[in-house]
């Protein structure tokens, strides 16, 4: 089947189909087809190929909030990396869904526009982070969005405007509708005369990730929300689970909310046993269920 499909669609450059080195913890199988499109038309024909074939599409940006299974991803998988252009029209950032997120503040710095330092450092791209909402320091993507371009099942453009109420933590409209595929997004910005300041404000927030070691290992950030009015690590950490490990998989010694690959071994299957393992003592110790924010993708 998979040959076939392969022959009837010419059109469409796969490529190598490997989902480990992709995944920002590092881990997970192989996609059953993969694609990188560079541009619209390339990303409509990929996607026009799934509906034709009946596969079923993932979208993947920089993987830094998804869990890939050990059996791969089925149908076709769309990954955003080189859809990374970006344009200024006025006060308005418009950036197509595969730029990185802290590239795009950058961006905007350069070219005089404040408002999204406080997301300085945040991994992922501009898709990743408009589809959960990602946030930090009390401020949300969804703060700045002003209008989404998205292809719909049947491939149509359409242009929804982004309101706020719509938007809430980790959460969007796109949020388990995997039919939606997010492709160029627009943030109102503030005009700024002191680039520099915006500049140092940006790098502080990075830099204070970086002290608290979030980017010392290989990991998806956050694995669980924080549930109404407390803090998921705090609860995790109260119950001195920090260190415990499956096989290469081990809770961050150091952000009790990170599961970490601590020596390039991990896999998925062994994040998702300590995940589990997580949720059954906080529940067993604390009576609360913690809810995953991380995606898992492929088949579980
Ligand atoms: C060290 C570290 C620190 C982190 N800190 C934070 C933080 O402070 N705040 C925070 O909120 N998160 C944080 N995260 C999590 C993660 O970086 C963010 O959620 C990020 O925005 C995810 O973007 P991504 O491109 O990696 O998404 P992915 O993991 O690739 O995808 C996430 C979901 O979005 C979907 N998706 C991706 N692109 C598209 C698209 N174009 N159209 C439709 N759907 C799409 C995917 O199918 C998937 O369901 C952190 C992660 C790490 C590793």
């Amino acid at each position: 089947m998979a040959s076939n499909v392969r022959n009837q669609s010419e059109k469409i450059k796969f490529a190598e189909p490997q989902l480990g080195p992709l995944s920002q913890i590092h881990t997970g199988g192989d996609a059953e087809f993969l694609v990188r499109p560079t541009t619209f038309y390339q990303l409509q024909a990929a996607l026009a190929f799934a509906n034709a074939e009946h596969l079923p599409v993932t979208m993947l940006g920089a993987l830094s909030n998804s869990l890939v299974s050990d059996r791969g991803i089925p149908g076709l998988a769309v990954h955003t990396a080189l859809l990374n252009r970006m344009y200024i029209q006025g006060s308005l950032l418009v950036s197509q869904c595969g730029t990185s997120m802290d590239l795009l503040i950058d961006y905007a710095i350069e070219n005089g526009l404040g408002g999204l330092e406080r997301l300085g450092g945040l991994p992922g791209t501009v898709g990743g982070a408009v589809y959960g909402n990602s946030g930090s320091h009390g401020l949300y993507t969804a703060d700045h969005l002003y209008w989404i371009d998205y292809l719909d099942r049947e491939g149509n453009l359409i242009r929804m405007r982004a309101h706020s109420e719509e938007f809430s933590y980790r959460h969007s409209p796109f949020w388990g509708n995997e039919g939606m595929t997010i492709y160029e997004v627009a943030f109102q910005l503030e005009p700024i005369i002191r680039t520099n300041e915006a500049r140092v404000e940006k790098e502080r927030y990075k830099a204070q990730r970086r002290a608290t070691g979030q980017y010392s290992h290989p990991s998806i950030g956050c694995i669980f929300r924080n549930p109404e009015g407390e803090s998921a690590g705090r609860i995790i950490d109260s119950l001195s689970l920090k260190g415990t490990s499956i096989g290469g998989a081990m809770i961050s010694p150091e952000h009790a909310n990170f599961i970490i690959n601590r020596d390039g071994t991990a896999t998925s299957d062994e994040v998702k046993a300590l995940i589990d393992l997580v949720k059954a003592t906080v529940w067993k110790e604390r009576g609360i269920t913690l809810v995953e924010e991380i995606r898992y993708l492929g088949s579980w």
